[in-house]
């Protein structure tokens, strides 16, 4: 089997301001620099992406964004392109976040043209996926996520899924406290591992990562990464404190 390097991802959101951010992001470079056996990335607000930079461009965290819009240039007001990302040193976007998803409404269709777009462009993708607690309770988690999955992927070959990283984040887990528990996460994993395996083959299986988010904090992280098909971890609220976040980074080392 592929051994894979768990991936530690941190997302921001709309928080931190300029000097809590280059603060946060010198102590998550200070940890990353310690830990071998695996990659760490932040995802700052977009205004910060090159004060964060200048940070961390000496240690081994990467830069992410949390968004951008599918278009080269032009008349989309507000938006962010791809070229403008690269120029910052990004390396890494989020797609299909909850956040996105269910609060900016974006669509499997647009998700699936983000994804592609940026795999166009040797981005690292973290494709987002994850049921709401109404699907969960109706007992849908694996038709919805893997309903996701398969949009998400369309058009990514078997070549470009060594640039994807599949992140699965129960909506109803997203910043409420509420974790999944090392079993329901890894039943999860492991059908999105086998769902790979049907759609590419094992071995796209088993070197793809997939990241388990929602409320993932020092205390279960441990337990999180123990299971066999959890490949890291997205990190929203445990991120903004480096202390936090650095426990997250050493239960991974
Ligand atoms: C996230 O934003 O991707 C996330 C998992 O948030 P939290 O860790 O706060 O649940």
């Amino acid at each position: 089997m592929t051994q894979r390097r768990y991936i530690i991802g941190g997302n921001w959101k709309m928080n931190t301001d300029l000097e809590t951010g280059m603060a946060l992001a010198s102590q998550v470079a200070d940890v990353a620099s310690t830990c071998e056996a695996c990659d760490v990335v932040v995802y700052p607000p977009f205004p910060y992406l090159q004060a964060i930079d200048s940070v961390i461009s000496s240690s081994p965290v990467a830069l992410g964004s949390q968004n951008f819009w599918p278009e080269a240039s032009g008349a989309f007001t507000g938006e962010v392109s791809c070229d403008m990302l690269k120029d910052l040193s990004v390396t890494s976007v989020l797609v299909g976040h909850s956040e996105r998803r269910h609060v900016l409404h974006e669509s499997n269709a647009l998700i699936a043209q983000k994804v592609d777009f940026a795999i166009e462009r040797d981005f690292q993708v973290v494709l987002c996926v994850g049921e709401t607690i109404e699907q969960r309770e109706a007992g849908n988690t694996l038709d919805i996520v893997l309903g996701q999955l398969q949009s998400g992927l369309e058009s990514v070959n078997h070549e470009s899924m060594k640039n994807i990283v599949i992140a699965y984040e129960p909506v109803w887990a997203i910043g409420t406290g509420k974790t999944a528990s090392a079993e329901d996460a890894q039943a999860v994993h492991g059908a999105i591992r086998e769902a790979l395996a049907s759609r590419y083959d094992d071995n796209v299986a088993s070197s793809t990562r997939i990241q388990y988010g929602g409320s993932v904090k020092p205390e279960n992280a441990k337990e999180l990464f123990a299971c066999p098909d959890i490949d890291g971890a997205l990190v929203g609220g445990a991120a903004l404190s480096g202390e936090s976040f650095a426990a997250i980074i050493e239960a991974a080392c």
